[in-house]
């Protein structure tokens, strides 16, 4: 299926691994001109010289820093100053107890993945709204629908960008800018094989046994594949996909036992 996006920009933020790595590999392969993000510059040189090789025709940029910063914003603007998709991403915050979270940690959740992602859209989605075409996704979580006691500090900062994104979604539309939510259960990336190493160290039982246990609580009896993520991520980003606007897409093999 061709999804009519070949030769537009793509900004993929925090994007050298995991489920950012995904995207911009899944719009590379629709033609997407993809600009690449994270703070490593190693990873982030890898991950582009294989989008290079796998997909020649397609211009790869690279900028190294912090994206929840505002010179990391600026650094990935400057290089990809009229994206034509955005895909908002960083990494999460840390797991605990609320108790012990201060002011300061709350700030850095929100700055992180509330207000990093509404600044990237603020300084690109009125472009893309005046060049009618516009696709923007941000990466969440699960927990945005099905919250996770220990992920308060995600819990919070990103139902309050969900909340935000519902009301202007409504509003881009009219011109052909779509604001959608990609929500991702567990899926088989570092940041998951971190989170389950620690659950081994914490409780003492062995990490396979951790790892089959969680896989089987799925109803798919695995994690997701980040190349599942990636190609539902480029199926929103699609030329064809202009109707589909303020919604927040769960791909967690079922494990949220809702009807609706
Ligand atoms: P991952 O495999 O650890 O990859 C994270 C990527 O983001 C790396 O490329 C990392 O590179 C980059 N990154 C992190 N912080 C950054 C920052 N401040 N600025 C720029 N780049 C940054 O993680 P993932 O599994 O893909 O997760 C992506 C997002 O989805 C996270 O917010 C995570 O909480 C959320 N999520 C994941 C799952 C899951 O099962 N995988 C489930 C629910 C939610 P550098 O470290 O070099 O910057």
């Amino acid at each position: 299926m061709d999804l009519g996006i070949k030769g537009r920009h793509a900004l993929v933020c925090a994007s050298s691994k995991g489920l950012g790595r995904a995207c911009a590999m899944a719009l590379a392969a629709e033609g997407v001109h993809v600009t690449l993000t994270a703070r490593g510059a190693e990873a982030l040189t890898k991950t582009a010289n294989e989008i290079r090789k796998a997909y020649p025709g397609v211009e790869v940029k690279e900028v190294a820093g912090d994206i929840t910063t505002p010179a990391g914003r600026d650094d990935a603007l400057k290089a990809c100053p009229n994206p034509d998709i955005l895909i908002n991403n960083a990494g999460g915050p840390p797991p605990g107890d609320f108790r012990n979270w201060t002011r300061d940690d709350w700030i850095k959740a929100v700055d992180a993945n509330m207000l990093t992602p509404i600044e990237l859209i603020k300084a690109t989605v009125d472009g893309m709204m005046s060049r009618k075409f516009g696709r923007i996704i941000n990466i969440t979580s699960a927990a945005v629908k099905s919250p996770i006691d220990i992920l308060g500090l995600s819990n919070g900062a990103r139902s309050g960008l969900t909340g935000f994104v519902a009301g202007i979604a409504r509003k881009t539309v009219k011109d052909n800018v779509t604001i959608n939510g990609l929500l991702p259960g567990p899926f088989d990336t570092d940041r998951l094989r971190n989170t389950n190493a620690a659950a081994a160290k914490s409780s003492g039982q062995p990490l396979e046994e951790i790892t089959q246990a969680r896989m089987k609580a799925n109803p798919a009896g695995r994690f997701g594949t980040p190349e599942e993520f990636g190609y539902a991520c480029a199926f929103l980003c699609g030329d064809k996909a202009g109707f589909i606007t303020g919604q927040n897409i769960l791909l967690d093999g079922g494990a949220f036992p809702g009807t609706l």
